[in-house]
């Protein structure tokens, strides 16, 4: 090559180099809903899944799979990873697990685990619960954050001790407590930080509790983890910390609809409101004031993921689609029963739409 020709070729690259680091720069300022991209850490020290030793990350459990107790590492991950069931389709899980189970690294010498719990990002304590005996997560606190104009809420459960107050501001990687075995069903052996990454479903969650859900504890409030619809959580850190500069709100924007139900007509519900990316078809614009109905996406295990107006006409709740794939696999259970040959939504599913749809005047009748 003549060294003219070279000497272009060269500016050239670099040219492109720069404009193709300027391009991911822009990109790296804001998100899907117009805040800040976000970086987050790792709850505990324990960050083995990176490496791909899952088997030291996760806290396994025993799982009876015909007849036979086997210990898996699985049994700490999320999704339907408990309670097998013979299903035509062969052994499958049946129950949900909306979190993480995080092994402990560090133990003292009579076992106890020392492992300090961490919020991954900077956000403000919205919830402590200190009496272990309240619930079934023990201790456990609860951090709302703003991740690219969106609130998430993180929980971090079963801790030997709290260290942070509600209303208290902490940052990223800030002390929340000490991992531990508080709540139901655990001993020292099995203690583990159990960790969600939650969208709340409705801020007027406490009136539709007490209209429809009177005899549970209200306790909780709005943090009822009813209330509380979990992503999976190590997913969304590893591919967050994998791709620094990429949207988790595209990523969690870009998830398949197991199942959709149409909902009658009305104004957007509260989630969307809070949440306007769900909506898919409205490009970045906000959803309309109003629709004939709203045709919700969910996961499998109920998530919400897509709500989008519709023009269709309906008096009560309406199955929408359902992938094949997710009614042959059984695996359904919170959203969908078997009738007959087909499917019909089951009662938690319309619990959920029924919650995810309460006005601050009004809980849907049906
Ligand atoms: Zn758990």
């Amino acid at each position: 090559m003549p060294q003219a020709v070279f000497y272009r070729a060269c500016l050239l690259a670099v040219l492109l180099a720069l404009c193709d680091s300027f391009g991911e720069y822009v990109a790296a300022q804001s998100g899907t809903n117009g805040g800040d991209l976000v970086s987050l850490a790792f709850p505990t020290e324990n960050d083995a899944v990176l490496n791909g030793r899952p088997e030291y990350f996760y806290m396994g459990l025993d799982r009876r799979i015909a007849g036979r107790l086997e210990w898996s590492w699985e049994g700490g991950t999320y999704g339907y990873i408990r309670n097998s069931r013979s299903t035509p389709a062969g052994w499958r899980f049946t129950r949900f697990h909306e979190g993480v189970d995080i092994a402990p690294i560090y133990r003292d010498g009579n076992g106890e685990p020392l492992d300090e719990v961490r919020t991954v990002d900077d956000g403000r304590v919205v919830y402590v619960n200190r009496s272990p005996s309240g619930s079934d997560y023990g201790r456990y606190v609860v951090v709302k954050h703003l991740w690219e104009g969106s609130a998430f809420y993180t929980l971090y459960a079963h801790l030997a001790e709290t260290t942070v107050r509600i209303g208290e501001r902490v940052q990223r990687g800030q002390q929340l407590g000490v991992l531990g075995y508080s709540g139901s069903g655990l001993d020292r052996d099995r203690a583990h930080l159990h960790f969600e990454i939650n969208l709340m479903l409705n801020e007027h969650y406490d009136l539709w509790q007490e209209e429809r859900r009177p005899r549970w504890s209200s306790r909780h409030g709005r943090y009822h983890g009813f209330n509380l619809a979990g992503v999976s959580p190590i997913e969304l850190i590893t591919y967050n910390f994998r791709r620094p500069r990429a949207s988790i709100l595209a990523m969690l924007s870009s998830e398949r609809e197991d199942v959709t139900a149409f909902v009658p007509a009305g104004p957007p519900p509260n989630l969307l409101e809070r949440h306007p990316w769900l909506c898919r078809s409205c490009n970045g614009d906000p959803p309309p004031d109003w629709a004939w109905s709203w045709e919700v996406g969910f996961t499998r295990a109920g998530r919400p993921v897509s709500i989008e107006p519709s023009d269709l006409h309906i008096a009560s709740i309406e199955l929408g689609r359902i992938d094949a794939l997710v009614r042959a696999d059984y695996l359904h259970s919170r959203i969908l029963t078997r009738r007959g040959p087909g499917s019909a939504l089951n009662s938690t599913a319309r619990l959920l739409l029924s919650v995810i749809f309460t006005r601050p005047d009004q809980v849907p009748n049906w």
